[in-house]
């Protein structure tokens, strides 16, 4: 039934004109994306939304799961940082796509949600997933430099340190803009510079720290 449910997300989004590769398809349909939610929105799982995780925070909708997968180019080995686990939803759709060879570094600034990401992406045998309670916004230079960088929360710009932590020939895929929306950009490292693709409109929730946006508290 469930598996079901996935299959029809998949069809949904392919009928809404979204093109995926084989590899991010058989990530979405292997992810059990209503066991990263909380029990009160799992009956919505498998609707193309994003959902409330706790802590004010939301889980992106699959479409944008899907884009920013496929915009990252992951393969399998790839070292990748994730600012923004959330519900770990996103972290284990990309450990799909880098293999057991591969590793997934996410942070998450909320310690309650990154217990609860942590918990379910053991319990699913994600162990090249590692969850950081921190500052996303300084990345975490202990594991750098990374292939890969996701970040799934609005920057008012490319943090310096993330830049940074991004190795040579590597891409990073950040929406950077204003509270309301952002752009979501494509930003690729080669011989030691950065090149920006803007890749469209989106709206995420805002990365808070040192190097985001202020917290309003
Ligand atoms: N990727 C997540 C998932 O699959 O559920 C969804 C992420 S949600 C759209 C954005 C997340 O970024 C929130 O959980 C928020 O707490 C987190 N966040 C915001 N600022 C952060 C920061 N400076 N460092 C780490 N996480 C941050």
């Amino acid at each position: 039934m469930v598996m079901e449910e996935r299959r029809r997300m998949v069809v949904g989004l392919r009928g809404r004109g979204l093109s995926l590769s084989e590899e991010v398809e058989s990530a979405l349909l292997k992810v059990p994306r209503h066991l990263f939610l909380p029990e009160d929105v799992r009956s919505c799982a498998y609707r193309d939304a994003p959902l409330p995780i706790g802590d004010g925070q939301t889980v992106s909708a699959p479409h944008m799961v899907a884009i920013m997968a496929e915009a990252l180019e992951l393969r399998e080995g790839h070292k990748v940082l994730e600012i923004g686990a959330g519900s770990g939803y996103n972290a284990a759709i990309m450990a799909e796509l880098v293999g057991p060879g591969g590793r997934v570094i996410t942070m998450e600034r909320h310690g309650s949600l990154a217990k609860r990401a942590a918990r379910v992406l053991l319990e699913r045998g994600y162990s090249n997933v590692q969850v950081v309670v921190g500052d996303g916004s300084l990345g975490y230079p202990e594991e750098a430099p990374y292939d890969r960088i996701s970040v799934t929360c609005g920057a008012p710009g490319v943090p310096g340190p993330l830049a940074e932590q991004l190795g040579e020939g590597g891409v990073m895929v950040i929406p950077v803009g204003g509270l309301e929306h952002q752009s979501l950009l494509r930003v690729r490292k080669v011989g030691g510079r950065t090149a920006t693709e803007d890749l469209g409109s989106v709206i995420f929730v805002p990365l808070i720290g040192e190097r985001g946006h202020r917290s309003k508290q």
